[in-house]
């Protein structure tokens, strides 16, 4: 069982914001801006990298849903940034597919 199917299963907590029948987003525990969510499809995809043609509602899903947390968090206006990390140059820790979402201050370019 991968961390974030635990936290999908109540089994570590989190601070839970959104959940429907195919995904869960709840805040990161080392917030990188005053706002960073996660995204979780609770199908296992370990990676983007590893997604199927299956996959492409979900995937759909996934980002209309982190748009609607964004304009939940009020973060349309001042803007936002989409972060999927994908292997060990990505930056990916945890092998479950995730969705950053990360707002709240002006944000660099390009990350370092
Ligand atoms: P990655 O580096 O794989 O793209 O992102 C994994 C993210 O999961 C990191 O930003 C990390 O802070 C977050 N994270 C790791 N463990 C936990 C946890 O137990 N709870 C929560 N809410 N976030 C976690």
């Amino acid at each position: 069982m991968t961390l974030f199917e635990k936290i999908i299963a109540r089994q570590i907590p989190a601070e839970i914001l959104h959940e429907d029948e195919h995904c869960i987003a709840f805040r990161d525990i080392s917030p990188q801006a005053p706002v960073h969510l996660l995204v979780v499809p609770k199908k296992p995809i370990p990676r983007i990298g590893v997604a199927a043609l299956d996959d492409q509602a979900l995937l759909g899903h996934l980002l209309l849903t982190v748009g609607e947390i964004a304009r939940k968090e009020n973060l349309s206006e001042a803007g936002f940034r989409v972060v999927i990390n994908h292997g060990p140059h990505g930056g990916e820790t945890v092998p479950h597919l995730h969705i950053h979402l990360l707002g709240g201050r002006p944000l660099e370019w390009p990350p370092g």
